[in-house]
């Protein structure tokens, strides 16, 4: 998708800094954390939310949460815990409609969420 801001970080035609990426997802950190450790990882292909996930995207969707885990390991978070959220739509408080995972550590967090 051209005016997608994640495929364009994907295609490197906007910054990011890139903690992790395969063939499937690429990971980079939040533009305006929430928490000391706040890194996103996205599918390299446009997904517009979990929502739009198909049965035949079963690989891609265990792929993203197994990098999550390895960033998490990665920016050494992994032992203290974290948390990964997905934001789905207009009342889940999605902002930008390329399926993401934060991944979010470095302090406690508190539950609910707001
Ligand atoms: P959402 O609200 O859709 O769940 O999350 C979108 C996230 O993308 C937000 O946490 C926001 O800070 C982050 N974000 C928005 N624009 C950019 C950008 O240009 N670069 C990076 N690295 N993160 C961004
Ligand atoms: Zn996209």
């Amino acid at each position: 998708m051209s005016d997608c801001l994640f495929c364009k970080i994907v295609a490197r035609t906007i910054p990011a800094t890139l903690v992790y990426e395969d063939e499937l997802v690429v990971a980079f950190d939040d533009i305006n954390p929430q928490a000391p450790t706040h890194t996103l990882v996205i599918p390299r292909k446009h997904v517009t939310s979990i929502a739009e996930l198909q049965d035949s995207d079963v690989t891609l969707l265990g792929r993203l949460l197994l990098a999550g885990n390895k960033v998490a390991r990665q920016k050494g978070i992994a032992d203290a815990g974290y948390r990964f959220v997905v934001n789905t739509g207009a009342d889940g408080g999605q902002s930008v409609f390329h399926l993401h995972l934060h991944i979010l550590g470095g302090r406690h967090m508190s539950w609910p969420p707001g």
